[in-house]
């Protein structure tokens, strides 16, 4: 079969070989170029012995050499397994390892961590991007280091991409870890496949003369599907850039004319304060968030700077990723994940049961379902079942058995469907602080703080606390130029919502930390202000 990743670019590139694929530093690189050089790329990694069924783990950013080894790796049928660019050693030799791989590719900047760990686990290396020069000297210094561009160039480019079944792996894609060991999970080229056509089919309609921002981490399965897949299946152009600064993604977004703007919520936040200082505006058609909560405030301000629709959909790297989205095509709603993308069932899990679950808000089931007469189902584990599952995660039919009750993957986040089918997630289970014996959703909050005038970015998270077990704290970024007062927030809170849930305690300061796909890392924050036991 031929239903493979790499299919949709060779066909992408055969239909409009002038088109541009990718702006990249002031260059252009056409579908036509970008495809010869990924059969290049192919035939090096061919010419050390990579084939179907092996493992090319790959550290590197989002750079023209991003997608070349990307897809020549699947073109040859062998799996792909991107590393998270924060990584280092330590976690990058679990990965390779964990991951077996054949080969790993590493970016320039990224070889002083991930060389240690290629060595200590025993896996070739093979690096994009060193300069000619720079490469020489290390040898002089006896330092080796393998060249791709230099294989590529002495290599017999691959004549078409391997046919491959649909259903073999084509990702491991390891969970970012804001929540603990990373665990790989393996998604099918069929999932994958099937993604992007429901996303270009029903969810937004992408256009070939799109110009669509590329500054989500391709290594993440949100950047990769929903940038990297379903531009380069419709033959629209990506704006790479490798690390998110929000003054100069505004500036490339309005130079290259983007029309498309696809983030998590923290870039949404950076956008709507660049656009403060700067009346330059690009021509966005809509914008897409998800990766974590949007909060309504935030998605007001932006549509407001820049007068596009903010579409928001929800999702895991383990469903490849969209589960659900508020479509292009009807109206949105505001503080919802919107509905289940087709072929895709979205439940609630109202009760724990050994193994199944007692499930509400499940389409076309109107018995089943407790919530089928109308109004908003209980509050549960949101659960999913559909073609955008993953295969497993690598090597851990223990973690893998567990995730899935009943036939439904659980997700670990908290939500409601309602009597329309339309998703609300509530909160991650782990992020929920329980004080005093009150359950407080941490996104709820940040919704309310979100309205406080002068605060471009919020988080709320759980303190350790003698008395009531956990306390409220919230952590805020305020908005340029803006001056915050703590107490004056803390009073403003108290105002707006109940006794149990508004934060005792606020800090501000200058930035809050972010995961390498921009989400707040809720567990640094707890850490970062939790009193060292006396
Ligand atoms: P790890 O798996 O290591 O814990 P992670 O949870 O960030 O990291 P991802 O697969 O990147 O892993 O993210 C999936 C999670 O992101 C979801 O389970 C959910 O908690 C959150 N999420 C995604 N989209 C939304 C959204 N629109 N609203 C709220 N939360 C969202």
């Amino acid at each position: 079969g031929t239903l493979s990743i790499a299919s949709m670019l060779a066909e992408t590139a055969r239909r409009f070989p002038d088109r541009t694929a990718l702006h990249f530093m002031g260059q252009a690189t056409t579908y036509g170029d970008l495809w010869d050089r990924t059969r290049a790329y192919a035939g090096a990694l061919a010419a050390r012995g990579i084939g179907p069924g092996s493992r090319v783990a790959m550290i590197v950013p989002n750079v023209p050499d991003f997608p070349r080894v990307y897809y020549a790796t699947l073109a040859l049928g062998a799996v792909v397994v991107p590393v998270h660019l924060l990584f280092r050693t330590d976690e990058i030799e679990f990965v390779l390892r964990d991951a077996a791989a054949d080969v790993v590719v590493v970016a320039a900047p990224l070889l002083a961590d991930a060389a240690p760990a290629a060595a200590r686990a025993g896996v070739p290396l093979v690096s994009v991007l060193v300069p000619a020069a720079t490469a020489r000297q290390l040898a002089e210094r006896g330092t080796p280091v393998a060249r791709l561009e230099d294989e590529a160039d002495a290599a017999t480019p691959i004549a078409r991409h391997a046919g491959v079944n649909p259903l073999a792996a084509a990702t491991i894609l390891y969970t970012s870890g804001t929540t603990g060991t990373p665990k790989g999970a393996v998604g099918s080229h069929l999932a994958m496949v099937e993604q992007v056509h429901c996303s270009l089919i029903d969810s937004f309609d992408l256009r070939p003369d799109d110009v669509v921002y590329g500054g989500l981490p391709f290594f993440h399965s949100f950047g990769q599907m929903a940038v990297l897949n379903m531009a380069f299946r419709r033959g629209a152009s990506i704006v790479l850039l490798p690390r998110f600064d929000p003054d100069e993604a505004l500036e490339l977004l309005v130079a290259h004319g983007a029309t498309v703007f696809t983030a998590v919520p923290t870039n949404f936040a950076g956008m709507v304060e660049a656009a403060r200082r700067t009346t330059a505006r690009p021509p966005l058609r809509f914008a897409v968030s998800g990766g974590a909560a949007l909060p309504v405030a935030l998605l007001e301000a932006f549509e407001e700077a820049f007068g596009a629709q903010v579409h928001e959909g929800y999702g895991l790297t383990e469903t490849s990723p969209s589960c659900t989205f508020n479509v292009t095509s009807e109206p949105i709603r505001p503080g919802t994940v919107g509905r289940p993308i087709w072929g895709v069932d979205v439940a609630v899990a109202v009760a724990e049961v050994e193994d199944r679950v007692e499930l509400l808000g499940v389409p076309g089931s109107g018995s089943e379902s407790g919530s089928a007469s109308g109004g908003v189902s209980e509050l549960g584990e949101i659960v999913v079942r559909g073609h955008n599952l993953m295969k497993g995660y690598l090597g851990r039919p223990d973690a893998s058995a567990a995730a899935v009750v009943d036939g439904w993957f659980r997700t670990g986040d908290l939500g409601t469907v309602d009597a329309d089918g339309i998703v609300t997630i509530v909160d991650r289970k782990k992020d929920m602080i329980i004080r005093n014996g009150y359950n407080v959703y941490p996104t709820e909050v940040e919704a309310v703080l979100a309205r406080y005038p002068g605060v471009a970015l919020a988080a709320v998270f759980g303190v350790p606390d003698a008395a009531r077990g956990q306390e409220v704290h919230a952590a805020i970024v305020p908005s340029y130029g803006a001056d915050i007062d703590p107490d004056a927030v803390v009073a403003y809170m108290r105002e707006h919502v109940a006794a149990y849930k508004y934060p005792r305690v606020v800090h501000v300061s200058a930035d809050l930390p972010l995961g390498p796909s921009g989400k707040v890392l809720k567990r640094e924050l707890t850490a970062l202000h939790t009193a060292p036991a006396s």
